[in-house]
C-alpha cells in the first residue's frame, strides 16, 4: 500500500477560492497584539492591550456541578482568563486541546499545512466560509436535500445552488459527476457561467435525511473534486452522534491535497447554547475566516471555551469519546421508538430510509404531491408540528411529498401519538384529493 505521506500534494492555488472582499480584509494590528501577549513570557510589560481589567468585574467565581456530582470552579486566573479577550482564533488551551483532538481522530495528511479555528457553532464557520468564497450569482454545489441554514447563507449573494440528489448511503458520486459535466456543458455555451468552487456535504447522520456516507462514496466523492478543483465543506455536526458500528474516516482524513474544511460542532454533544464549534482546513482559508472573525465578533465567548477546556481536560479524550457513545445511544433508542411508530401507523402510506445518525428521519408520503398546506394548516390545528421538505430543497418554490420529522425532544410517548396522527392527517389529506379529482372529471 502506498505511504499516504507520498501521495500529499499540496499545490493548490488558495487566492482561486478567495474573492475579492475576502481577499481586502486585512488584520488588526491590535487583535494581532493580543495574540502575541499570550504567547509574552510573564516578565513582559505591556501597555498595548485594550483590554478591561478584570478586577473591576463583579464575579468572584463561577461553581458548576456536573451530571455526576463532581464541580468545576472557576477562580482565580482561571476565571480572569474566562472573563476576558482572547485572540481571535480561539482560547489557546482549547485550540490545543482540539488540534489534539483533530489529529487523534482524523490524521489529516496535510496537517503541517493545516490549522484550526474555533467559531460560534458550525453555522458560523460556514456562513464565513460560503462567504469567503461564493459571489454574486456563482454556483455552489450541495447535496439535495440539505440543511437549511445554508439556503439562508447563499440567497443573499444570489448563489444559484446546484443540487446533487442522494440515495440512502448520502450524495451519490455518479450525479455529482453528471452535474458537473452538464455544468461544463453551460459554462463552454455561456461565458457569464463559472464552474462551481465549493460543495456543501452534510456526511453523517444528515439533516434532514439522517443518511450517512460510506467511506467508499467520500474517496469517489474526493476524487471528482480534485479532477475540477472543488473545495469540500465537510459539516459534520453529526459526526459523534452515529448508529453505525465505528465512525466512518472522514474527508478531512483523506484531504492529500489541501481541499477540504472540516466544520466541527459541540452543539449536538455538549451544549448547543455553548455556541461552539471549530474549523480545520488549509492554513489560507483558515485565516481568511479568522480575519471575518476579527471583523466581526472579534472572538466566540471566552466563557464558553474555558468551560469546554476545563471540561475536556479534565475527561480527557476517553472519556470524551465515551459520552459522546451515551449520547448516541439515547439517540438511538429514540429513532427505534420513532420507527416502530411509523411501522405501526405509516406503512403503505410513506416510505422512508431508517437513519444511520442523528435526530431526523425523512419521511416520502404517498399519494400526496404537496405537503405544505397539511402540515401548516390542518397539522398545527391537530396540535403535530413536523417540518414540510421544502425547507430542506435547493428549490423550496417546488411542490415537495417530504417530511423532515425530528426524534430529539418529542418524549417517547408522545412520538407515537404524533405519528398517529399524521397517518391520519394523510388518509385525510389523500381522501381530500380523491373527493377534488372526481369533481374535476
Ligand atoms: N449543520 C447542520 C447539519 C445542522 O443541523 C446544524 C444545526 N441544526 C448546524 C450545522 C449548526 O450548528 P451549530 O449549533 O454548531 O451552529
Amino acid at each position: 500500500m502506498d505511504n499516504i505521506n507520498d501521495k500529499i500534494e499540496n499545490n493548490l492555488d488558495y487566492s482561486y477560492f478567495i474573492n475579492p472582499l475576502s481577499s481586502r480584509r486585512r488584520p488588526a494590528l491590535t487583535r494581532e497584539l493580543t495574540k502575541l501577549a499570550y504567547l509574552a513570557p510573564k516578565e513582559a510589560i505591556s501597555l498595548a492591550e485594550g483590554m478591561p481589567n478584570e478586577s473591576t468585574f463583579p464575579f468572584e467565581r463561577f461553581d458548576i456541578t456536573m451530571k455526576d456530582g463532581s464541580v468545576m470552579s472557576l477562580k482565580g486566573s482561571t476565571l480572569g482568563a474566562a472573563l476576558q479577550y482572547i485572540p481571535t482564533q480561539g482560547y489557546p488551551p482549547l485550540l490545543k486541546t482540539l488540534k489534539d483532538f483533530t489529529l487523534k481522530v482524523h490524521n489529516p495528511p496535510n496537517w503541517n499545512r493545516s490549522d484550526v479555528l474555533i467559531t460560534n457553532g458550525s453555522q458560523d464557520g460556514l456562513s464565513k466560509a460560503l462567504e469567503m468564497c461564493i459571489q454574486e450569482g456563482e454556483p455552489l454545489l450541495v447535496q439535495n436535500p440539505l440543511y437549511a441554514g445554508i439556503e439562508i447563507i447563499i440567497s443573499p449573494v444570489k448563489s444559484k445552488l446546484l443540487p446533487v440528489d442522494q440515495d440512502q448511503y448520502g450524495l451519490n458520486p455518479e450525479e455529482l459527476r453528471s452535474t458537473l459535466e452538464d455544468w461544463k456543458e453551460k459554462c463552454l455555451q455561456n461565458e457569464s457561467y463559472k464552474m462551481p468552487k465549493m460543495i456543501y456535504i452534510n456526511p453523517t447522520g444528515s439533516n434532514p435525511t439522517g443518511t450517512s456516507m460510506t467511506l467508499e462514496r467520500k474517496r469517489q466523492i474526493y476524487e471528482i473534486c480534485c479532477e475540477y478543483n472543488i473545495i469540500i465543506l465537510e459539516d459534520d455536526a453529526y459526526y459523534f452522534l452515529h448508529f453505525l458500528d465505528e465512525l466512518v474516516p472522514s474527508f478531512l482524513s483523506m484531504d492529500v491535497q489541501g481541499r477540504v474544511l472540516r466544520f466541527d460542532s459541540f452543539s449536538k454533544v455538549l451544549s448547543s447554547g455553548l455556541r461552539l464549534g471549530w474549523v480545520t482546513g488549509p492554513k489560507q482559508l483558515i485565516q481568511a475566516i479568522e480575519l471575518h472573525i476579527q471583523s466581526s465578533t472579534l472572538h466566540s465567548s471566552t466563557l464558553s471555551q474555558v468551560i469546554t477546556n476545563n471540561l475536556l481536560q479534565s475527561w480527557g479524550f476517553e472519556k470524551l469519546l465515551e459520552h459522546f457513545d451515551t449520547v448516541s445511544a439515547f439517540y438511538r433508542a429514540r429513532r427505534d421508538i420513532t420507527i416502530e411508530a411509523m411501522e405501526k401507523h405509516l406503512k403503505g402510506l410513506c416510505e422512508w430510509t431508517i437513519p444511520a445518525g442523528g435526530m431526523f428521519v425523512w419521511i416520502k408520503v404517498h399519494g400526496v404531491t404537496d405537503v405544505y398546506d397539511m402540515l401548516m394548516n390542518r397539522g398545527l390545528k391537530k396540535l403535530i408540528t413536523f417540518v414540510p421538505g421544502h425547507a430542506f430543497m435547493a428549490d423550496p418554490t417546488k411542490a415537495c411529498n417530504y417530511i423532515r420529522a425530528s426524534y430529539s425532544k418529542c418524549p417517547p410517548k408522545h412520538i407515537d401519538k404524533a405519528i398517529k396522527i399524521l397517518g391520519e392527517l394523510i388518509r385525510e389529506e389523500r381522501e381530500l384529493l380523491r373527493i377534488k379529482l372526481e369533481n374535476c372529471t
